[in-house]
C-alpha cells in the first residue's frame, strides 16, 4: 500500500472523498452540474472572504498563476521572491515574455511590506505576485502587511497564492484588496490534485477586458460570463467538483473557526515535538505557517535513514526538503484532515524511529 502522506501536497485523501468522487457522471450543460457549481459558491467565498464568485479551473495552480499575468500584466511585473514557487514565478512570468523583476529575500525569510514599498515607488510595475504560505520554506508571510503596501500604489495589481494556506487561516481576499486569490485543492483542501479555485476583483475584471492577450483557456472574462449562468467555460474536472461539495460540506459542518483552531493545535504539537528535539523551525518563528512546519535538517540527524524508516515501519511519508534546500530541511505536513490523534500517531511513529537511529 502507498504510505499515508504527510508530504505537504497532495495530501492524504479520505475515502468518503473518494466515496464522493464516484457519484454518477452528469454533463456540464444542464441543470444538474449548475446546481453542483452554485452549491460550492458560499463554502468558497467564505474561506476566500470575498463576495465575488470563486472560479474553478480544471488545471493545477500554476495554470492560474500563469494565467494571472496573462489576464492582468500590461506593463512589468514585480515578483515577491522566498522559496521555490515565489521564485518559480518569477521565471514563469519572464517566460510569458512579460519584463519581471523581484524582491528576493533568502529562503526562510519572510517578505517585508517596507521592500515592497520601496520597489514599487520605481513606478514601474503595474502587477505584483505574491505567495502566502511559501511551501517550500514553511514561511507565513505578512498577508496585511503586503497587501496594504501593494493597495498604497494605485492601479496595481495583485495577484495571491493560498495553496497551502486557504481554509487553514483567514484570506479576507475583498478586505485586502487582493485582485486575483487563487488555490490548488491538493493542499489544504485535501483533495486529489487537478483543480484550481480563484476569484478576481472589480478592478482585476477591468483590467482583464482591456488586456488583448488574455489566450482563450484561462480567459477571466470567459470565466466570469460562463459564471453569470453557474457553470465554466470547458468542460471541468466533474469528479472533482463532487469531492469539493463533500469537503465544503464537511468546513460547513466542522466550522470554518474550528477548522482553523485545529490546524493551529496540530501545527503546535508538530512544532512542540521538533523543540524536543532540538530541531529549530527554518523559517521565522512568528511567521511560520499553520497548515506545515518546515525545520532546519541538524547536522547530527540521518535525514534519509529517518524518512526512509518511518516509511518503511510505519508507511508514512514526509518530506526530505524541496528545490535547493532538499537534505537541508524536511517538512511535515498537518493540513487538510488531520486530527489530534492522526498527528500523535505520526509524532510517536517519528519519536520511535528517531530512538532507533540513535
Ligand atoms: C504546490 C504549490 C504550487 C503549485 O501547485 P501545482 O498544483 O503543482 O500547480 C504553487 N504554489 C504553492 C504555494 C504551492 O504550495
Amino acid at each position: 500500500m502507498s504510505p499515508k502522506l504527510f508530504n505537504p501536497g497532495p495530501v492524504d485523501v479520505s475515502p468518503e472523498t473518494f466515496a464522493a468522487m464516484s457519484h454518477t457522471m452528469i454533463g456540464h450543460r444542464g441543470k444538474d452540474f449548475e446546481d453542483l457549481y452554485a452549491s460550492l459558491q458560499p463554502g468558497l467565498k467564505e474561506i476566500f472572504g470575498t463576495a465575488r464568485p470563486v472560479f474553478l479551473s480544471t488545471s493545477s495552480a500554476w495554470g492560474v498563476m500563469e494565467a494571472s499575468l496573462r489576464n492582468l500584466t500590461k506593463k512589468k511585473v514585480l515578483c515577491l521572491c522566498c522559496g521555490a514557487f515565489s521564485d518559480k514565478w518569477l521565471d514563469v512570468a519572464k517566460k510569458c515574455g512579460f519584463e519581471a523583476e523581484a524582491v528576493q529575500v533568502e529562503w526562510g525569510d519572510a517578505i517585508s511590506p517596507d521592500a515592497v514599498r520601496a520597489k514599487l515607488a520605481e513606478g514601474e510595475f503595474d502587477t505584483v505576485t505574491f505567495i502566502h504560505s511559501e511551501t517550500s520554506t514553511g514561511v507565513l508571510n505578512d498577508l496585511a502587511g503586503i497587501c496594504a503596501a501593494v493597495k498604497s500604489f494605485p492601479d496595481t495589481m495583485l495577484i495571491v497564492d493560498t495553496v497551502s494556506s486557504l481554509s487553514t487561516v483567514d484570506i479576507d481576499m475583498d478586505k485586502h484588496g487582493i485582485d486575483v486569490c487563487l488555490a490548488g485543492v491538493q493542499k489544504a483542501l485535501a483533495l486529489p490534485p487537478g483543480l484550481a479555485v480563484f476569484a478576481v476583483s472589480e478592478a482585476g475584471m477591468e483590467r482583464a477586458k482591456s488586456n488583448p492577450n488574455r489566450g482563450y483557456y484561462f480567459d477571466f472574462i470567459e470565466f466570469a460570463k460562463n459564471d453569470a449562468a453557474n457553470n465554466t467555460p470547458t468542460t471541468p474536472a466533474i469528479s472533482l467538483l463532487f469531492g469539493l461539495q463533500y469537503m465544503l460540506g464537511n468546513i460547513a459542518k466542522e466550522g470554518y473557526a474550528a477548522r482553523k483552531a485545529r490546524h493551529l493545535k496540530t501545527n503546535t504539537m508538530i512544532r512542540e515535538w521538533g523543540a524536543k528535539h532540538g530541531f529549530q523551525l527554518f523559517s521565522p518563528i512568528d511567521r511560520s505557517s499553520f497548515a506545515l512546519t518546515c525545520f532546519a535538517t541538524p547536522e547530527t540527524l540521518d535525514l534519509s535513514g529517518f524518512i526512509k524508516a518511518l516509511k518503511t515501519k510505519y508507511n508514512f511519508l514526509i518530506n526530505g526538503g524541496y528545490g535547493k534546500i532538499k537534505g537541508t530541511t524536511f517538512r511535515i505536513s498537518n493540513m487538510g484532515n488531520e486530527t489530534e490523534a492522526t498527528m500523535q500517531e505520526l509524532i510517536d511513529a517519528m519519536d520511535d524511529v528517531l530512538k532507533d537511529l540513535k
